[in-house]
Parts: C-alpha cells; sequence; structure tokens
C-alpha cells in the first residue's frame, strides 16, 4: 500500500509524525505538508508566486521519502500526486490534526481541504483529528486510522469523490465508548470578533469567540465526540442541492 501523508499543522507537527512512524512500518509512506502551519486556511490554492518543494530527512523514520512545501494543504496535494510522487498514491490521509474539524467548520479547515484535494483527484482519503487542543495525545488516534486505513483499502473502498472525516475525542482510550458512523452538525460561535485599541489608538479585530453548543439531532459529528466517541462522515464535495435541483425542473426560465 502507497499513501500520502499530509496535514495543515506542519510538516513537523507532533500529530503528522505521530502517523509517520505508524504508516512507516506497514505502508509504502511518502510525506508532503506544509513548511508552516496553514490551519484554517480552507481550499486556498497558490497562484501568483512559485512553490518550491524541499526534500527533508526524519531522524526518526529515515527511509519516508518527504517534503516540505512553502504552500497550503491542497497545494501539497496536488502537487504531490501531479509532480512530486514517482506513482499515485492508494490513500491519502490529512492529519492529525490539532484540534476538532466538526460540522461547518469543516469548510474552513487545512486539514479536511487536503482530504477534499485527494477525493477531486480521484484518490481516497481520510481526514482526521483530535479533539483535543490543550494536551493532545495522538497514539490511539494513529492506531486507529491505520486499522482503518488498512480495512478501508482492502475490503470497503470509498466511493469516488468522496472522503471520511474522522474525529477522535480527546478522552482517552479507555473512556472512549465506540465508533458512529455521523453527518455533520452545526457549529457557531457567539461574540466571535474581539475589538481591541492598538497602541496608536486604532481599532482592530480578533477572530475568537466561545462555541454555543447546539444539538440537532443525536446522529451528528458534534452528537457523538459529545459522548466521547470516534465520529466517521463519509463527506462529499459535490455542493448541488439535489433535492432542489429536483423539486425546480419544471421552472420554466425564459431568456
Ligand atoms: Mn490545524
Amino acid at each position: 500500500m502507497r499513501i500520502l501523508l499530509t496535514n495543515d499543522d506542519g510538516i513537523y507537527a507532533e500529530g503528522l509524525q505521530v502517523l509517520v512512524r505508524r504508516f512507516q512500518q506497514v505502508a509504502e509512506t511518502f510525506v508532503v505538508a506544509p513548511d508552516h502551519e496553514q490551519s484554517a486556511t480552507g481550499h486556498a490554492i497558490t497562484m501568483h508566486r512559485p512553490l518550491r518543494a524541499e526534500k527533508i530527512k526524519f531522524l526518526h523514520s529515515p527511509k519516508v521519502l518527504a517534503w516540505s512545501v512553502n504552500g497550503t494543504p491542497a497545494d501539497c496535494v496536488k502537487l504531490a500526486v501531479e509532480a512530486i510522487l514517482p506513482e499515485k498514491p492508494d490513500l491519502v490521509i490529512s492529519g492529525i490534526n490539532r484540534g476538532a474539524n466538526l460540522g461547518t467548520d469543516v469548510l474552513y479547515s487545512g486539514t479536511v481541504s487536503a482530504a477534499i484535494e485527494a477525493a477531486i483527484l480521484g484518490l481516497p482519503a481520510i481526514a482526521v483529528s483530535l479533539t483535543e487542543y490543550k494536551e493532545p495525545v495522538y497514539d490511539y488516534a494513529a492506531e486507529f486510522i491505520c486499522k482503518m486505513a488498512r480495512s478501508l483499502t482492502l475490503e470497503k473502498g470509498i466511493s469516488p469523490g468522496t472522503l471520511l472525516n474522522v474525529n477522535v475525542p480527546g478522552c482517552g482510550r479507555e473512556s472512549m465508548s465506540g465508533v458512529s458512523l455521523t453527518r455533520l452538525g452545526v457549529r457557531q460561535y457567539r461574540n466571535a470578533f474581539e475589538r481591541r485599541t492598538d497602541p496608536r489608538g486604532r481599532t482592530y479585530y480578533w477572530l475568537a469567540g466561545e462555541l454555543i453548543e447546539t444539538m440537532d439531532g443525536d446522529d451528528t459529528d458534534v452528537a457523538a465526540i459529545k459522548r466521547c466517541r470516534i465520529s466517521v462522515t463519509p463527506i462529499h464535495f459535490d455542493l448541488t442541492n439535489h433535492d432542489l435541483l429536483a423539486r425546480l425542473k419544471d421552472w420554466k426560465i425564459e431568456l
């Protein structure tokens, strides 16, 4: 199995390094990841300056071929598949992100966007995040993804144009109560911007805000994480509203 690993926290982030150490034992592992943190860059790509991919070596995994790229997570996957890797990977894994990627937040996520880019290129992909931000311990999330990657690629397969968004709760292996297949929930923030004054008396804004707990059913990713379960959500990038499209079928729009 040939695996491409990437992330949005930067190539030296612990969550990615834990994946590298685990996957190098079971698969031909390549890493193409941003040279610095690119969280919340969404699906941005670089068009107005050159991209450079610097080959690097991990001391703990010298056999893994790795490139550090001065671009976004989506750039990394595009560049890896279309220019750097000798052959297409069997699976692309993006993560392990430091912090959750749940509900509507997936639209801002660099982690999820890297996996979406892989899906656009026709490759099976998984985005994986650990919901604990302050003191993340990645080992069990890496073990779970490794197990899942094997059974998924060997047995089930992911339908084309689709990726799996996995969130692992930070509660620790002993407290985890299982795995839920979920749909995306909603995440909203209260007082999103903090208004401050700079030393020259000018106003500036800083995005922060606290999360509003919205419960819109117990089958969402948000609800699963609350119950200390691993959440697996199949996502596709077709944003078409197919229900409305069908209902509008008889609508005559004249030129
Ligand atoms: Mn991140």
